[in-house]
C-alpha cells in the first residue's frame, strides 16, 4: 500500500489572520518561531525551519519577496518565486502555517513609514545596495509585529543583515529573541543561495572562489596570520585568480560593528560580495585567532 504524501503547510496570505495563530499560539503556553524568507527556498532555509522546531511548540515560515529591499536595476521581476514548489519542501517539517502576503497587504495604498537603519548597516552591503537595509528593517518589524512570534531565525549566510536585526530588535525594544544559525553550503562549499540559480555551470564553477577566499583566510588565521591587510590581499588574489568577474569588498570585520580591521586579535569576520557573471553573490566565515598561534 503507498503511504499517502504529508501535506503541505496551510498558506495564509493576511496579516490579521496570521496573527491570530501566533497569539492563539501564545495564549495557549507555545513558543512560537518565526521563519521570514523570500521564498525559493533551499536547505539553508530548511535549517532554520528545522531550528525553530527544535527550540519552539509552532513555527510559521513567511514567504514574501519584498519589493522594498531591491534597487532599481536589481532582480526583484526575475527573483525566483516558486511557492508550489517551497510548500512541496516544506511537507512534514511541521510548519503550522506559511505566510504569503501579496504587496498590496504589506504595502497598501498611503504606507509611508521607514525605518531608518542602524550604524551598523552603513558600510559593505549598506554601500553597494543603497537602500536595502532599510526596506530589510521595515519588512521585517513589518513580519514581527504581523506574527510577534517569541523567536526568528535568520541565517549566518547573511551577516550584516543579521547584524542589523539584532541592533534594530535592540534599539525598538522589540520584544523577540533572534536566533541566528550557521551557512548551508554545497558539498564543495558554496554557499547555497535562492540566487544560486541564475549561475551556468562555468559561473558555479568560478562562484566557489568565494568559499576558497575564506577558507584560505581561516587557513592563514590559523597559521597564526594576524595582518589584517594581508589577508584581505590574499583572499582578493584567491577570488581573481577563481575567476570572479567583479569584487565588490573582500575583508575582515569586527563581527559586532563590521568596521574594517588591522589586525586580528581575537574573533573576525571575512566578508565577501563578487559577481560570477551577472549573479552577485555574498559569503562570510567566522575566523578565531587563537591565543597560541
Ligand atoms: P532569503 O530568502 O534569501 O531572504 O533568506 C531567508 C533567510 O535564510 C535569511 O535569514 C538568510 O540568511 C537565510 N539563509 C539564506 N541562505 C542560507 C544558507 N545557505 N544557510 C543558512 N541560512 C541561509
Amino acid at each position: 500500500m503507498s503511504q499517502m504524501p504529508p501535506s503541505t503547510p496551510p498558506v495564509v496570505s493576511t496579516i490579521a489572520a496570521i496573527r491570530e495563530i501566533v497569539v492563539r499560539a501564545k495564549a495557549a503556553g507555545r513558543r512560537v518561531g518565526l521563519v521570514p524568507t523570500m521564498g525559493a527556498l533551499h536547505a539553508g532555509h530548511l535549517s532554520l525551519v528545522e531550528a525553530s522546531r527544535r527550540e519552539c511548540g509552532l513555527t510559521v515560515v513567511t514567504i514574501f519577496v519584498n519589493p522594498t529591499q531591491f534597487g532599481p536595476h536589481e532582480d526583484f521581476a526575475k527573483y525566483p518565486r516558486t511557492l508550489e514548489a517551497d510548500l512541496e519542501k516544506l511537507a512534514g517539517m511541521g510548519v503550522e502555517a506559511v505566510f504569503a502576503p501579496t504587496s498590496q497587504q504589506m504595502y497598501p495604498e498611503g504606507f509611508s513609514t521607514y525605518v531608518d537603519p542602524p550604524e551598523v548597516a552603513r558600510p559593505w552591503e549598506g554601500v553597494a545596495r543603497p537602500g536595502h537595509f532599510r526596506g530589510v528593517t521595515t519588512v521585517v518589524l513589518k513580519l514581527f509585529n504581523a506574527a510577534p512570534a517569541d523567536a526568528a531565525y535568520f541565517g549566518h549566510k547573511d551577516y550584516q543583515q543579521s547584524a542589523v536585526i539584532r541592533r534594530m530588535v535592540e534599539d525598538f525594544n522589540v520584544p523577540i529573541e533572534i536566533r541566528v544559525m550557521p551557512t548551508v553550503r554545497e558539498p564543495d562549499g558554496l554557499a547555497m543561495s535562492s540566487r544560486n540559480v541564475y549561475l551556468s555551470l562555468d559561473e558555479r564553477r568560478r562562484a566557489l572562489s568565494l568559499f576558497q577566499s575564506l577558507k584560505l583566510a581561516e587557513q592563514l588565521v590559523g597559521q597564526g596570520e594576524r595582518d589584517a591587510a594581508l589577508i584581505r590581499r590574499r583572499m582578493c588574489q584567491t577570488l581573481e585568480a577563481g575567476g570572479v568577474d567583479s569584487i565588490d569588498y573582500a575583508t575582515i570585520v569586527d563581527p559586532e560593528n563590521l568596521a574594517e580591521l588591522n589586525r586580528i586579535e581575537g574573533p573576525a569576520i571575512a566578508l565577501i560580495a563578487a559577481r560570477a557573471g551577472k549573479t552577485r553573490l555574498i559569503d562570510n566565515l567566522l575566523l578565531t585567532a587563537s591565543e597560541e598561534a
